[in-house]
């Protein structure tokens, strides 16, 4: 047997036998007289102990020989420890060695391989076979893994069957842009990578599944914000003759059963909160309704007192954070710059603090009596202690704004933890949103959303479709969307008028859907689906902040994998068999 135990299992009770234990050499502590090495494996670390004089005496020289990252093989006694550690699960234990083999040598790596590691970003990812060998990171791909489990069966419990999507697939600019793939029988003609498998979650529908998901790649062109990766993973399911709430009620299933069983954790229903009032209220589609701090309109107490800037405004709104009327004006002028920083954008920042004695005291106190900022402050269920931020301009952009403040206060206060979990569905999405660059309508979903039933009329008017509520939801925690999805449209009629709306000719929607549309005449059932997005999710449930952590072998932030060095050029044979040319302009 090549090793008899891990080491992450031996305990008390195994005193006195004999095992054989394989791993990586940690670390080495010399004593002199006494030599103790770290041995780890996935499972664990397990402590092997020589003493001179005792045994064979080749061994301590043996043990002195091996480096960092050694892989060894080791026989020996289980003894009790004389100091325990109670830290570690075989702490009360150490292996009395009698007999080592070395099984390979390693190169001193390029960063400490222990949990808090002194390699840098770039370097740990240069080597993430060897950042990989950490603990943190090991339980997140471990996590992953036991997530991943948890779908499968619940969703195969719940009848779901796992079926493959092609990965080479027909490429459509509608969303975000393609990685496409040349295709070498067909010179010019190239395949597209799966942004989603939404069209073929679709067509298994047509084909009667009537119940599908897959835990699946896709891949998106997308310029590289923090936290993207340009190849991710979602749950992406999908189901036949179902209304609205049985998909949201199938998925917060799964979403507790998640939560149930990764970490103990039980929820009463997930609230639900339509995309007006996420907007209104919060100034975001992803509310992170851990904390309150709820936006309050203020136009009719701030306008008509002559200060321009609310009078002007659309809409003049603000939060209320509790207890911070004792903030100074470092710490306000600290705010002003955050929320005029240009990724933000306010112009500034107006504050009013409900002092402890009941006074008050603002930044726009000369166009403000204290009557008129006790109305602002009853507006806002404000007490004596409490400090009011508020903002203003254009309404839409106003809320963007504040939205960052609040979830800047949140962060400042201390409310955002990251092992509180605040669910929540997000519905009734717009169907469409106009964008000002091309002067069109796109999907805020995608094309085969359906409208909400009772908007459905509307789009027969085209002054109308920005009104138009979609049968669209999403699912967010803690401030972070982690899935989402829609009704479908399944009639032909209704499908071709939103292809219209998107400024689709006819005969350009059947070039890029034709192979769904026509496969709607053959008897399309009601279905509807969703798709989470499997990284983020990990990412959340292991209470950190970036989905690369979640992937084993993750993209960096210029997209670019450094431990293999892709992207990069290929040979021209290779170009000169797709039959391409070349033309970069570096
Ligand atoms: N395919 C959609 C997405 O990737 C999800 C869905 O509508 O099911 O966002």
């Amino acid at each position: 047997m090549f090793r008899t135990h891990t080491c992450g299992e031996l305990r008390l009770s195994d005193a006195g036998k004999e095992v054989t234990l394989a791993g990586w050499v940690q670390r080495i502590r010399d004593k002199g007289s006494l030599v103790w090495i770290d041995l780890r494996d996935r499972y664990g670390i397990t402590q092997l102990f020589l003493q001179e004089g005792t045994g064979d005496p080749k061994l301590m020289e043996q043990a002195r020989s091996f480096g960092r990252e050694f892989v060894i093989q080791v026989k020996g006694t289980v003894i009790e420890r004389e100091s325990k550690n109670p830290n570690m699960p075989t702490g009360e234990i150490e292996l009395r060695v009698s007999h080592f083999t070395l099984l390979n040598v390693s190169k001193t790596p390029p960063f400490t391989i222990e949990d808090m590691s002194d390699g840098g970003d770039d370097l740990r990812m240069k080597y993430r076979y060897l950042d990989l060998r950490r603990n943190p990171v090991r339980s997140n791909i471990e996590l992953r893994h036991r997530m991943a489990m948890l779908v499968r069966n619940y969703m195969s419990d719940h009848d779901f069957l796992e079926i493959e999507t092609p990965m080479l697939i027909k490429s459509t600019p509608e969303g975000a842009r393609d990685f496409v793939v040349p295709s070498r029988m067909n010179p010019g003609e190239f395949y597209a990578l799966p942004q989603s498998p939404q069209q073929y979650k679709q067509l298994l529908m047509v084909a009667g599944m009537d119940r599908y998901f897959q835990i699946v790649r896709c891949f998106r062109d997308e310029d590289l914000r923090a936290d993207r990766q340009p190849e991710f993973t979602q749950i992406d399911c999908e189901m036949s003759f179902v209304e609205q709430d049985d998909v949201l009620d199938m998925f917060e299933g799964l979403t507790k059963h998640l939560f149930k069983e990764v970490k103990g954790l039980s929820f009463d229903n997930f609230p639900r909160m339509t995309w007006h009032d996420a907007m209104k209220y919060y100034g975001s589609d992803k509310p992170d309704i851990r904390f309150g701090m709820k936006f309050v309109e203020l136009n009719e107490v701030a306008q008509g007192k002559g200060f321009g800037l609310f009078d002007n405004a659309e809409l003049v709104v603000g939060i209320c954070a509790e207890g911070c009327s004792e903030y100074t004006r470092k710490q306000l002028d600290a705010l002003t710059e955050f929320v005029k920083r240009p990724q933000v954008g306010a112009g500034g920042m107006v504050y009013i603090k409900y002092n402890s004695d009941g006074t008050f005291k603002s930044s726009v106190d000369k166009f403000f009596s204290p009557d008129d900022l006790k109305r602002m402050a009853e507006k806002f269920n404000a007490k004596p202690g409490d400090l009011m931020l508020i903002l203003c301009g254009e309404a839409m952009k106003t809320r963007k704004q504040l939205n960052e403040l609040r979830l800047e206060m949140g962060n400042q206060l201390g409310l955002r933890k990251p092992d509180e979990y605040a669910p929540l569905w997000v519905i009734d999405f717009p169907l469409l949103e106009w964008d000002e660059e091309t002067q069109r309508f796109y999907a805020m979903h995608h094309p085969f959303t359906a409208p909400n039933p009772e908007d459905e009329a509307l789009i027969d008017d085209p002054s109308k479709w920005g009104d138009i509520r979609a049968n669209a939801y999403d699912i967010v925690m803690n401030g972070v969307e982690v899935g989402g999805g829609s009704i479908r449209i399944h009639n032909r009629d209704l499908q071709n008028k939103m292809f219209h709306a998107l400024g689709f000719t006819d005969e350009k929607a059947q070039e890029q859907f034709g192979f769904l549309m026509g496969a709607f005449e053959y008897g399309a059932p009601p279905h509807a689906g969703l798709a989470f997005g499997f990284d983020r999710l990990c990412s959340l449930f292991g209470g950190c902040e970036t989905i690369r952590d979640f992937i084993a072998f993750p993209k960096n932030n210029s997209g670019r994998d450094v431990m293999s060095g892709s992207p990069s050029p290929i040979a021209q044979e290779q170009l000169d068999e797709l039959q391409i040319t070349l033309n970069v302009k570096s």
